[in-house]
């Protein structure tokens, strides 16, 4: 059945101020995957009170690693042939059309996430870096968060990094750095829109609220 809330039930839930919902993306690099670091890096971002509404382990494959595209794909809801466009006018069974968005990731996903950097030097070695192996990609939500995790992130460069960031904890070099995090709330919308679909963001109400924002 539908639950309805009344206005003063103390148990609705409430919504977050939207100062409280904003989000940024954080990327797991393949070196820290490898080297056992995905707990270390949530733990940090749990214990500082910011909030996980998204996460997934991916494998971004460069186009000679990837199988060759079938010839039709199949609704991965329904698994039945209402792709793109509803080319076929819709489900057979009426279960309205799902709209596929090609989730495949590749090397394209790479190249418009890091689309500043394609004329660098080192864009080619860092390519070759992001497909290596998993990456574990997440969207953490609070207030100020984009600003606090690339301070919780540290410099770029390793050298320079902080004691105490994750960067200067964890991380020798500018090219095994560990970590991605948005520069700005409007980059990190752009990037959240490139690593992960619209319902793969969970909404929930944390029960400490009160206690971490007053
Ligand atoms: P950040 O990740 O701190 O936002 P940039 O956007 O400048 O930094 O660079 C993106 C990523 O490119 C870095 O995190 C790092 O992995 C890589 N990178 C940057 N500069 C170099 C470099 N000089 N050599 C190798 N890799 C680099």
């Amino acid at each position: 059945g539908v639950c309805v809330w009344g206005d003063n039930d103390p148990l609705r839930p409430r919504a977050a101020p939207p100062e409280l919902q904003e989000k940024t993306l954080v990327l797991v690099k393949p070196d820290a995957v490898q080297r056992r670091l995905v707990g270390h890096v949530i733990q940090r971002f749990e214990r500082r009170g910011f909030k996980l509404v998204a996460m997934k382990l991916l494998q971004v494959a460069l186009p000679t690693q990837l199988p060759p595209p079938p010839l039709r794909v199949p609704c991965s809801r329904c698994h039945a042939e209402c792709w793109e466009g509803g080319a076929k006018g819709g489900h057979p069974l009426g279960v309205p059309t799902v709209t596929l968005r090609c989730h495949q990731a590749d090397r394209g996903l790479l190249d418009k996430h890091y689309q500043q950097l394609q004329q660098k030097p080192f864009y080619p070695a860092l390519l070759a870096y992001m497909t290596s192996g998993p990456l574990v990609a997440m969207v953490w939500e609070g207030y100020n968060v984009v600003r606090s995790t690339r301070a919780m992130v540290g410099d770029t460069n390793s050298a320079t990094a902080a004691a105490g960031t994750i960067r200067g904890d964890f991380s020798m070099h500018v090219s095994r750095n560990v970590v991605h995090a948005s520069d700005s709330v409007e980059t990190a919308q752009r990037e959240i829109g490139f690593w992960f679909q619209r319902d793969e963001l969970v909404a929930w109400e944390s029960g400490d609220r009160d206690y971490t924002y007053g």
